[in-house]
C-alpha cells in the first residue's frame, strides 16, 4: 500500500477525491504534514443544493487545520470546484471533510467539541495551537445547531433569571423548564426584562411549544417581568422563587449597614455577620457582632432581625399558616421601623414584599421546587469561566447551552 492511499483511507476519502501530494515541513515548530487533495480533473461534482452531479466551472484553493499526525500539525489543502447547475447556477462543492466556511475539518471539529465539554476555550486554544476566537465560532456553530433541534412540546412551567455578562455590563435572561431534572436550560438571551419575555415565546413556538398550555412561571419580583408573562402566557400563574424574597431583604440590610457605617462605627465583623445570619456566621468576630447589634441600638441590627424572620415564614408547612405568619410578619416590620430614616430600605422591600404577596405565596401551592433558579447562579460562574479569553455575550449564551441545555449529541454521525 502506498502511502497516499494510508492517508487516503485515515481522511475516508472517496472519489473523485485522492490525495495529490505530501510534505513534510521541518522548518515549523511543531512540524507541519501538509496534504494536497484533489480530484480527477474535469471530473463532475454534485451540486450542493440538489446533489445532480455536474461539470466543474472552475476551482478556488482552500486549507484546513485537521486532526495532528503523531505530534505534527497536519493540514489538508485542495483545489474546490465551483459547478453549473442547470437549476442552482454556479455553486461551491461541498467537500466531505468540512462544513462548508470552516477552515478545519470534521475530525478536527469534533475533538475541540468533546474537549470544550471539559474545559475552558482559552485552555484548548493553547492545546490544539489555535486562537480562541476561532474555537468559539466553531462551538457556537455546533451548539447554535443542536439547540435548533431541542423539542419544548412538553413544557408547562418555566423559570427565568437574570445575571450580567460581565460587571455591571450587559445582561443575560436565561429560562429553564421546570420540571426537567438534568440540564433544564432551553432559552437564554441578551438583555432583561419585558422583551425576553416575547422572544421565549417565541422561541417556545418554534420548537413545537404552546404558550397558552403554559401555567406556571417561576421569577423575581420584577415588575416589567411579571406584565410580560401576564401578555404573553395568558394562562401562567407567577410564584416569585423565595430566593429572590431572601435576596431582596439581602440587599436592604447590606443599604442599611453602608449607611449607617458613615455616621457611626459598626462591630467588627458586622458586614459578614448580617450576611450569614446566627447559624451559619463562622468567626468569632462575625458571631460578636451579632451579639452586639442584638444588644445596642443599632438600625443594621433591626434590619437584620427582619430578615432573619424571613426562615420563620419559610417554615411554614402550608400556605394558610405562612399567609398568616406573612401577614404577622408586616406588622411587626412595620412597628419596627416607623419613624427611623436609617431604615428606609428596608421599607422599601417591605413594600415591594407586600406587593408580590400573593405570588410569593403560591410557592407553598406549587409543584416546582424553587431551589433549582438558585442553582443558576453556579451555572452562570461555570459558563464565564468556560468562556475565559473571548468573553462577549454570545460566547456566554453558548457556553450557558453547553453546560446545561438538553442537548445531547453535538456533531451529527
Ligand atoms: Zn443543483
Amino acid at each position: 500500500m502506498r502511502t497516499e492511499d494510508i492517508f487516503a483511507l485515515g481522511l475516508g476519502l472517496t472519489p473523485p477525491w485522492q490525495i495529490v501530494s505530501q510534505r513534510l515541513d521541518i522548518e515549523k515548530v511543531p512540524h507541519e504534514l501538509h496534504l494536497t487533495l484533489g480530484s480527477v480533473r474535469g471530473a463532475s461534482h454534485p451540486c450542493p443544493q440538489c446533489g445532480r452531479m455536474c461539470k466543474p466551472h472552475d476551482y478556488q484553493e482552500f486549507t484546513w487545520r485537521h486532526l495532528n499526525f503523531f505530534q505534527h500539525y497536519c493540514y489538508l489543502t485542495a483545489r474546490v470546484p465551483r459547478v453549473d447547475c442547470p437549476d442552482h447556477g454556479t455553486r461551491r462543492v461541498t467537500v466531505p471533510w468540512a462544513r462548508p466556511g470552516s477552515s478545519f475539518t470534521l475530525l478536527f471539529e469534533q475533538v475541540v467539541m468533546t474537549l470544550a465539554r471539559e474545559m475552558p476555550v482559552a485552555t484548548i486554544a493553547s492545546f490544539v495551537g489555535t486562537t480562541d476566537k476561532r474555537l468559539c465560532r466553531v462551538i457556537n456553530h455546533y451548539v447554535a445547531e443542536a439547540m435548533n433541534r431541542i423539542d419544548l412540546s412538553a413544557l408547562e412551567a418555566f423559570g427565568l433569571d437574570e445575571t450580567a455578562c460581565r460587571r455591571g455590563h450587559r445582561y443575560v435572561t436565561v429560562f429553564i423548564h421546570l420540571g426537567r431534572e438534568e440540564r433544564p436550560v432551553v432559552f437564554a438571551t441578551e438583555g432583561k426584562g419585558k422583551e425576553t419575555v416575547k422572544r421565549f415565546r417565541d422561541h417556545l413556538r418554534s420548537h413545537g411549544g404552546h404558550p397558552e398550555r403554559v401555567l406556571e412561571v417561576v421569577s423575581d419580583m420584577s415588575g416589567s417581568f411579571v406584565a410580560a408573562v401576564k401578555e404573553h402566557f395568558p394562562q401562567a400563574e407567577v410564584t416569585v422563587d423565595w430566593f429572590h424574597v431572601v435576596q431582596l431583604f439581602t440587599m436592604a440590610v447590606d443599604a442599611v449597614r453602608k449607611a449607617e457605617a458613615r455616621e457611626r462605627a459598626l462591630p467588627v465583623g458586622t458586614r459578614w455577620g448580617v450576611l450569614k445570619g446566627r447559624e451559619t456566621a463562622k468567626t468569632q468576630p462575625q458571631a460578636e457582632a451579632l451579639r452586639e447589634l442584638e444588644t445596642e441600638a443599632f438600625a443594621t441590627g433591626v434590619a437584620y432581625r427582619v430578615k432573619e424572620q424571613l426562615r420563620w415564614i419559610r417554615r411554614a408547612e402550608t400556605s394558610q399558616a405562612a399567609r398568616w405568619r406573612s401577614t404577622n410578619f408586616l406588622n411587626y416590620v412595620r412597628d419596627k421601623i416607623e419613624g427611623e430614616p436609617l431604615l428606609a430600605p428596608v421599607a422599601k422591600a417591605i413594600r415591594t414584599f407586600e406587593k408580590h404577596l400573593e405570588r410569593i405565596l403560591a410557592r407553598w401551592q406549587s409543584w416546582h421546587t424553587n431551589a433549582r433558579l438558585e442553582g443558576l447562579n453556579g451555572l452562570f460562574q461555570a459558563a464565564r469561566a468556560r468562556a475565559r479569553g473571548y468573553r462577549n455575550v454570545a460566547n456566554f449564551i453558548t457556553m450557558i447551552y453547553l453546560i446545561a441545555a438538553p442537548i445531547g449529541d453535538l456533531i451529527k454521525k
